[in-house]
């Protein structure tokens, strides 16, 4: 059974998936005024974490000598990218990697640079990745006097065992902590990571952590499967037989409580992974999965300005060093009609939204959406799509299985 794992992960939002080498062309990426376009969000990438998490993948370090020499050289390609920009910045994402790591004082030095280089929308929003370890009533106070008005908080169990089980660096007391001490400090606006389906947790303490959400009233969530990617410790220990292999079976019975409770609570399973009280909905990640451009800093951060995509260097000093030499670390590739349409396909099915007749034709013509409609017809007779006049959405099965039915619509 495939499942919503497969889906992007809260960090991936600003990862390019790998694609075969054939379809790419790759080019050093020259910040220039032809290359200014309507960007409206900015992801900032801090590469800094205390442990690595058994399970992670993403780009990060935990050296951590590098952490004022990375915030300078960050600030450094704000300004060497600001002719990229047109148009005031809707939203501004601190991901990582471990954000909340950083002295406020840094994340202030990086805000005051986006402030002199951009043009910053009065209501923007202003998320900070933050762990709970991190979470204190000091530099809650700090960082909201600085402009951060959400936080996006790595709980990921309230669960002491699962969280050493993950050899994640907060305790369970600390992941409720963390939620009372943002809000005395004024914040509302929060979303909580949390992963189900690994190999030491059962359903009843998955929904037990579902339920501790939910009573804490958290205004968003983001739930997602345990995945097992390789080079990871987790892959490493599943490989040599130590821990046994994650359950898809079990995993799509956490995904089903999730829905169940969900809705039940008032929650908008407005994307897959991703589930909102009314009017809590993450601006910045919608206006990704809406294709609205956005500029990416930092160390393998990307960027994405409608028919092209562009990347930095996975590598901290290399990154440092480079921007240090007053050259953008980047690589950049065309994207074609069919990439861009592939990437509607699935960023549309796993929204509520679904896939809209007038945008396929409009931008990919009717042939496309003659033969989306005919590709899918399939699905919709299995009850995992749901047609109406305006397009096609996921049913509750179908759910199940977003990747494989939006990659079977995939056109080469
Ligand atoms: S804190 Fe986040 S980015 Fe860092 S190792 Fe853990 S999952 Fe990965």
């Amino acid at each position: 059974m495939r499942l919503p794992v497969q889906m992007i992960c809260p960090k991936k939002k600003n990862k390019r998936e790998e694609q075969p080498k054939k379809y790419r062309t790759l080019h050093l990426y020259k910040s220039t005024p032809e290359h200014a376009l309507l960007m409206a969000g900015i992801y900032i990438h801090i590469p800094f974490c205390r442990k690595a998490c058994h399970y992670c993948n993403f780009h990060f370090s935990t050296r951590l000598d590098e952490l004022d020499e990375m915030v300078d050289a960050i600030c450094t390609e704000l300004h060497m990218r600001s002719s990229e920009l047109e148009t005031s910045i809707e939203t501004i994402y601190f991901g990582g990697g471990t954000p909340s790591l950083l002295n406020p004082s840094s994340i202030e030095q990086i805000l005051n640079t986006l402030h002199r280089n951009f043009s910053v929308h009065q209501e923007a929003e202003l998320t900070l990745e933050a762990n709970p370890d991190d979470i204190n009533a000091d530099s809650s106070r700090q960082w909201k006097s600085m402009g951060i008005n959400r936080f996006s908080i790595g709980v990921q169990s309230f669960l002491s065992k699962h969280l050493e089980w993950m050899n994640r660096a907060h305790t369970a007391e600390q992941s409720l902590r963390c939620i009372s001490t943002i809000r005395e400090a004024g914040f509302e606006n929060f979303s909580i990571d949390l992963i189900y389906g690994s190999p030491s947790q059962t359903v009843e303490e998955w929904v037990a952590d579902l339920n501790t959400a939910i009573e804490l009233e958290v205004p968003h969530l983001s739930c997602y499967a345990l995945t097992v990617e390789e080079k990871t410790a987790l892959h490493k220990m599943i490989g040599l037989g130590k821990i046994p292999p994650v359950q898809t079976e079990l995993q799509a019975i956490c995904f089903e409580a999730l829905m169940h409770l969900a809705a039940e609570h008032g929650y908008h399973h407005y994307e897959i992974s991703n589930l909102a009280k009314p009017g809590k909905e993450s601006r910045h990640n919608s206006s990704y999965w809406e294709g609205v451009p956005y500029l990416g800093c930092g160390p393998a951060a990307h960027s994405y300005e409608g028919n092209r995509r562009s990347w930095n260097i996975s590598s901290n000093r290399g990154y440092i060093q480079s921007i240090q030499e007053g050259e953008l670390p980047c690589e950049w590739e065309q994207l074609s009609e069919n990439d861009m349409l592939n990437e509607y396909v699935m960023t549309a099915l796993r929204r509520f939204i679904g896939i809209q007749r007038n945008v396929l034709e409009e931008k990919w013509g009717e042939q496309s959406l003659r033969r989306i409609e005919k590709e899918i017809q399939p699905f919709v007779e299995q009850g995992q799509v749901i047609a109406s006049a305006s397009g096609w959405q996921l049913s509750t099965s179908g759910k199940f299985f977003a990747d494989g039915i939006a990659a079977t619509l995939f056109t080469l």
